[in-house]
C-alpha cells in the first residue's frame, strides 16, 4: 500500500545508518525528527490517522535496523526535550538528554546512584524503556515517575509502580513514548562519585570489546547462568559469520569485523548462536537487542 504523508516535521528517503550502533539500515521512507512534547503528540496522531508503519529510534545503541528500506515512518528522538533541571535530590530529564550527560551531570551536582551505569550508551528514553542496568543497579532504581506520550498521543504521568519494570524491560511502556523522566537521588560526595565512575569505565574498557561497533550484550540473562559462559561454552567464542563474528573479548558482545557491517550478517549470526546454544543446553536465549524492519 502507497501512502503519501505532507508533515512539516516528516522528510522522506532518509538513510538509517546513521542512527544506530552498528551503522546499518537502509533508507526509510519517511524521517520524523520532534523536538517537544506537543510535536509528538500531534506528529502520532496523524501518523496514526494514516495507517502506515512507524518505529521508534532514539540512539540506536541497541536497535539492529534490517539494510532493507524502510516503508513507515522512523520516529527518531534525539532531539526531543533536550533539558535537564534540578530540584534539590531530583532531577527532570529528558527522553533525547544522552545517559552518560545526565550521568555527569548528577556527578558534578553531588547525587549519587547513577554513576555505576556510567559507559551505558544511548539517551534517557532508551535507558527507561529498556531498564538500562550493570553491576547489580538499574535505571528503575532511580525513576520516581515517567512522561509518556500513549497511542493516542496524549501526555500522561506514569510513577515507578505503575510502570512494570522487570529485567531490561518496562511490561506498561510497551504502546508509549518516553519523552522525559524524574529520577530521586541521595546528596554525596562529588570525589567519591568521580572515581567510582572511572572505576566502572576502567573495568568496561577492560572487559568489553568498546573499540569495534557492537549493541553491548546481544542476550538477556537466562533464568540461570550468563548467556555469554553459555555462547563460550558451545564453542562459539571468536565465531565468525561474514561481517560480524562473536567477540573473544566478550561472548555475549557481537561486534562488527567489516567496515561495512550487514544487518543479514547480525540477523543469521544471533539465530544461529540461539539454535546452538539451545541444541547443546536446552535454553533459548532471548535477545536484548531490539530489531527494526526484519519482518
Ligand atoms: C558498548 C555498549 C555497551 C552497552 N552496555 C549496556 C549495559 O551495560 N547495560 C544495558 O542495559 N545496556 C547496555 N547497552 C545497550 C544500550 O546502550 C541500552 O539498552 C540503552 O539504554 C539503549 O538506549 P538507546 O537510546 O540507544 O535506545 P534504542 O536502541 O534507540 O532503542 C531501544 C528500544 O527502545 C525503544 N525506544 C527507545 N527510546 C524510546 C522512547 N523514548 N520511548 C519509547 N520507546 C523507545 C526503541 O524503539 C527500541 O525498541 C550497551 C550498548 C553498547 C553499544
Amino acid at each position: 500500500m502507497q501512502i503519501n504523508l505532507s508533515h512539516p516535521l516528516i522528510m522522506e528517503n532518509m538513510p538509517l545508518k546513521k542512527f544506530n550502533c552498528y551503522r546499518v539500515g537502509g533508507n526509510t521512507r519517511y524521517l520524523a525528527v520532534p523536538t517537544t512534547n506537543q510535536e509528538l503528540s500531534d506528529l502520532l496522531i496523524y501518523i496514526k490517522n494514516s495507517g502506515i508503519k512507524y518505529d521508534i529510534i532514539s540512539a540506536g545503541t541497541n536497535t539492529i535496523v534490517s539494510d532493507k528500506d524502510y516503508n513507515g515512518v522512523i520516529i527518531l528522538l534525539s532531539r526531543l526535550n533536550n533539558y535537564i533541571l534540578k530540584n534539590d535530590n531530583s532531577i527532570k530529564v529528558g527522553a533525547g538528554v544522552k545517559l552518560n550527560d545526565l550521568i555527569n551531570y548528577s556527578i558534578e551536582s553531588s547525587l549519587a546512584g547513577l554513576e555505576v551505569l556510567a559507559g551505558i550508551p544511548g539517551l534517557v528514553g532508551g535507558a527507561a524503556i529498556m531498564n538500562a542496568g550493570a553491576y547489580g543497579v538499574e535505571f528503575k532504581d532511580f525513576v520516581v515517575s515517567l512522561d509518556v506520550v500513549d497511542n493516542k498521543g496524549l501526555l500522561i504521568n506514569m510513577s515507578n509502580n505503575d510502570i512494570g519494570f522487570t529485567y531490561r524491560h518496562a511490561k506498561n511502556l510497551e504502546d508509549k513514548i518516553v519523552v522525559s523522566a524524574e529520577v530521586q537521588l541521595l546528596k554525596s560526595d562529588k570525589l567519591e562519585l568521580s572515581k567510582k565512575r572511572s572505576d566502572i569505565l576502567k573495568i568496561r574498557a577492560e572487559k568489553q570489546p568498546l573499540d569495534k561497533p557492537s549493541c553491548g550484550s546481544v542476550f538477556k540473562r537466562p533464568k540461570d547462568g550468563y548467556a555469554g559462559d553459555l555462547i563460550e561454552r558451545t564453542g562459539l567464542k571468536g565465531y565468525r559469520h561474514k561481517s560480524v563474528m562473536v567477540s573473544d573479548k566478550h561472548s555475549n558482545f557481537i561486534i562488527g569485523c567489516e567496515k561495512d557491517i550487514k544487518s543479514d550478517d547480525l540477523y543469521y549470526l544471533i539465530n544461529y548462536i540461539i539454535d546452538e546454544v539451545n541444541k547443546k543446553f536446552s535454553v533459548v536465549l532471548e535477545p536484548e537487542v531490539k530489531f527494526i524492519g526484519f519482518e
